[in-house]
């Protein structure tokens, strides 16, 4: 005879427990994120790959205390499992692919210094009250750039171990010194056509001196041109000092004839902000959309070179840049609305890191800083410097950030030298006081040069630091907007496609 187990009828039951039996089993193991509030009802919770969840406010407590179940917040449940919020076991089974996908979010570092800045001269005929450099008058060509200074550059950009580089030409006004542009050029296709190296080339020129045969000779080096357009006639030229006050007429009739030779990408410009453009943002962005442009960057005036030296019109307080950037980028999104196409490139940047998995290497939001990692600047006088910013802090006698030079100039030494590895320590925005335990620090950077020049160090301090207040405050901003309307998040993705 077979002796029948005794089965328990409860175990067996197909009944539901009662509901306090399941907030029993709610154990989930929390993964590392980071939350910040948008408003009073709203908060936004962001992990260590930079997925985010907006949610109502008091929800990242609840998960901390384990008070969300997989029964009366199954939505919520669902979607904190999904995105890596949480994890049913200790180690998720998923983490191969969290490896993976952080790796993608930090493949900007994969091939090391991409941009490489001649300060091709440091003549210019204009005299701009915000000048981040020191310009000096047109007919001193003592500040061109030596051609054993551009052979060193090149080489040392040769020896990039990445595959495709950015050579981009500055000033002063880079076309005054034309003739070594030409140089340069031809010098840098030859040396990396020997080496298989892809080379971007851009000249960044208010247009004034341009000519047809500078542009053909763009044309035929597929050489990309950036220019200044500050908005309409009465701010471009109040901000562009000129003899003859026609900056702006020289810069549409540049920007036309670049159009004819180049085709319309083959020109775009940027704008700064100054004191007088603070209470036009609207007329701005209208004069973008009116000369026929697709984005604008609404870009603050860097605290470096002349730009401190007048500070009646260009130093004003962050809280005002903010102001006058909400309401240029919500006329960008009403035009949007519209049916038109029309992107603000500072927050597309941000968004391409809240809304897809690809890294952006932005050099002034990044993490490791842009500085080195991403730039490298190769000053008219032959010295080397870290950064845009940094070289125009030595114009203000300060040369804390300068590398070396170009006479003498070692590849590791500049690029893996003590200095280098002093500065990028402090770039880490993942162990920066204030910022490691910020959510929004996925989407921000570091920027040591700023830390240093306006507030004595490297390191710097969060709570009155210029660059946190403006970085938290739009990044929060485009939250509220990507949660208020469907249609906002919509043209956000149109942004980071095209
Ligand atoms: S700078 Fe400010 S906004 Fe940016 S990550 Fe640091 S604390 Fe956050």
């Amino acid at each position: 005879m077979i002796t029948l187990p005794v089965t328990n009828p409860k175990k067996h039951s197909r009944k539901f427990n009662d509901i306090s039996h399941y907030k029993k089993q709610a154990r989930y193991h929390l993964l590392p994120f980071r939350f910040i509030s948008l408003n009073n009802t709203r908060e936004v919770l962001v992990n260590e790959l930079g997925d985010f969840l907006l949610v109502d406010k008091g929800t990242a407590e609840r998960i901390v205390k384990h008070e969300i179940d997989s029964v009366n917040d199954l939505e919520l449940y669902a979607d904190l499992s999904a995105d890596f919020f949480i994890s049913d076991s200790s180690i998720p089974y998923l983490i191969e692919v969290m490896a993976t996908r952080y790796r993608t979010k930090k493949s900007f570092l994969d091939h090391f210094t991409a941009l490489h800045i001649f300060v091709i001269t440091l003549r210019c005929e204009h005299t701009c009250h915000y000048c981040q450099v020191s310009r000096v008058s047109e007919d001193k060509n003592s500040f061109d750039m030596h051609r054993a200074h551009i052979d060193s550059g090149i080489a040392l950009m040769m020896q990039s171990p990445n595959p495709h580089v950015t050579m981009e030409f500055q000033g002063g006004e880079a076309l005054l010194a034309f003739d070594q542009i030409v140089y340069a050029v031809k010098k840098a296709s030859d040396d990396a056509f020997q080496i298989g190296k892809q080379i971007t080339f851009v000249i960044c020129t208010n247009l004034a001196p341009v000519t047809r045969e500078m542009l053909l000779f763009c044309k035929e080096h597929n050489i990309i041109i950036s220019t200044s357009l500050d908005g309409p006639e009465f701010i471009h030229n109040s901000n562009r000092h000129k003899k003859g006050n026609d900056s702006y007429s020289l810069a549409l009739n540049g920007i036309a004839l670049c159009r004819e030779i180049l085709g319309n990408d083959g020109v775009s410009a940027l704008t700064t902000t100054s004191a007088l453009s603070l209470a036009y943002p609207n007329e701005i962005v209208q004069e973008y959309i009116d000369r026929g442009f697709n984005s604008i960057f609404l870009r603050p005036i860097s605290p470096y070179g002349f730009a401190t030296k007048n500070a009646k019109k260009n130093k004003y307080d962050t809280q005002l840049f903010l102001d006058f950037y909400k309401k240029g980028l919500a006329k960008i999104i009403d035009y949007n609305l519209e049916g038109n196409f029309f992107r603000e490139d500072y927050a597309s940047i941000i968004l391409k890191k809240i809304l897809s998995p690809f890294p952006v290497g932005y050099v002034d939001l990044q993490s490791p800083a842009g500085l080195i990692n991403n730039v490298i600047v190769f000053n008219y006088d032959g010295h080397i410097y870290a950064s845009d910013e940094a070289r125009m802090l030595a114009e203000m006698k300060d040369y804390t950030f300068q590398l070396g030079h170009l006479n003498t100039a070692n590849y590791n030494d500049i690029f893996y030298g003590d200095k280098a590895m002093e500065f990028l320590n402090a770039g880490i925005n993942e162990a920066l006081p204030g910022c490691s335990d910020c959510a929004f620090q996925p989407y921000c950077g570091a920027d040591p040069v700023q830390s240093y020049t306006t507030q004595g160090n490297l390191i710097g301090h969060r709570p009155s630091s210029v660059f946190c207040h403006k970085n938290m405050n739009i990044i929060r901003h485009l939250f509220e907007l990507i949660d208020s309307d469907k249609r906002i998040l919509n043209v956000f993705h149109s942004w980071i496609r095209n």
